[in-house]
């Protein structure tokens, strides 16, 4: 029995619809397994511009930083882009990044055996199903790093730096290892160290800290190759650690994998066991307030919550098994069901998710 204290963004758009389906899951993960969930919603976005006028407010970061994990929803919408850059809601995820220290983020590509057709990819290579979790440096490298313009040998040039400390190397890599000893013990360091020098600190460090996992096999890949086997031989991957750069275009390209973008859990971490909870889609206005929206990406981001903020592995596992019982009996939202085919709304969605656990 734990008691657990969440700070609750709900957000923008689909946001409510969606976290309020992922909610009820954890209710019900709480009665079966004897937890407590106290839940403290808190504003951020669209939303928090429209009655705090700041899209994060300081009480939500207070009520954040004395949570043990962060559950959002989405952020942003057409109401706000005409905001300049620094007042749009988006901003107040790098400001939650930021201030509530949050370095690693980690996105799982998973395809279920019942969507398997909804693949890009030959069925033959996927198989029956997939799952892949990069774990992508989320604070530093090129991003972060000096940039500017400077005269150079023909004329003004314009420069961005990459620079990995070792501290921010060893803290990404244990978060690495730590993720795949609690999967199938495979890690795949991805650089390009046959060029840079940070990449061969990268490589360097990295190596190091496998000492204290003696138990996860550790291969290193060129990330031009990485990006050629996610497509021609993914069940390579179990867990894959790389920079903010290198893991930016390849979480991108493994959720395509995938097919669908309402099935993506993500969770961004920090130190110790701190961590926020997100599905990697936005706000959706488009479908807003119409009760189609998928919520098996928040849902699934609970699983993660629970996995790697709590080590509750038997009731992150109840989650993901009540998703695949729900697609495997034939439930599917609008976006999961073909054309003219019948669907199931969110609310539905979720109360079916939640019967099978
Ligand atoms: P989006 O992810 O919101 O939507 C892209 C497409 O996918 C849309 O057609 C949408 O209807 C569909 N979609 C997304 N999630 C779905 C779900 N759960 N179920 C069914 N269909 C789903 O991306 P966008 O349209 O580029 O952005 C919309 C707003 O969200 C923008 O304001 C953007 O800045 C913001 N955004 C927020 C986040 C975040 O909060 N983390 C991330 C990305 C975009």
């Amino acid at each position: 029995m734990g008691v657990y204290n969440l700070a609750v963004i709900k957000g923008d758009g689909i946001g409510p619809e969606i976290v309020g389906e992922a909610l009820k899951v954890l209710d019900r993960i709480g009665n079966k397994f004897g937890h407590e969930f106290n839940c403290t919603e808190v504003l951020a976005g669209g939303c928090a511009i429209d009655s705090e006028g700041e899209c994060l407010p300081e009480k939500t970061v207070e009520v954040c930083k004395k949570s043990d994990a962060v559950i959002l929803g989405a952020v942003g919408g057409p109401k706000w882009d005409n905001l300049e850059g620094g007042k749009r809601p988006e901003r107040a995820l790098l400001g939650l990044r930021e201030k509530l220290g949050l370095f690693a983020n980690l996105r799982p590509a998973i395809i279920h055996n019942a969507l398997s057709d909804a693949s890009p990819i030959k069925k033959e290579i996927v198989g029956d199903s997939l799952d892949i979790l990069i774990v992508r440096e989320l604070t530093g490298g090129i991003y972060f790093g000096d940039r500017g313009y400077r005269e150079g040998k023909y004329g003004v040039e314009a420069y961005d730096t990459e620079a990995y400390s070792e501290r921010e190397i060893r803290r990404i890599a244990k978060t690495a290892f730590e993720a795949a000893m609690s999967r199938n013990k495979r890690l795949t360091s991805v650089d390009k160290a046959n060029v840079l020098e940070s990449s061969r600190f990268w490589r360097k460090i990295v190596i190091e800290v496998s000492k204290e996992y003696p138990e996860v096999e550790l291969d290193h890949m060129y990330v031009d190759n990485a990006a050629m086997q996610l497509i021609r031989n993914p069940k390579h991957f179990d867990v894959i650690v790389t920079s903010n750069i290198f893991g930016d275009i390849l979480s991108d390209e493994a959720s395509q994998i995938t097919g669908s973008i309402g099935m993506l859990p993500s969770a961004s971490l920090g130190e110790g066991s701190f961590g926020m909870y997100e599905p990697i889609h936005g706000s959706a206005p488009d479908i807003a307030g119409k009760g189609t929206a998928n919520p098996i990406a928040t849902i699934l981001s609970m699983a993660m919550m629970l996995r790697y903020s709590f080590k509750l592995n038997k009731e992150a596992e109840a989650i993901e098994n009540a998703v695949a019982k729900a697609l495997d009996s034939g439930s599917r939202t609008l976006d999961l069901a073909g054309d003219g085919s019948p669907y199931v709304s969110t609310e539905e969605m979720g109360r079916i998710i939640v019967e099978n656990i």
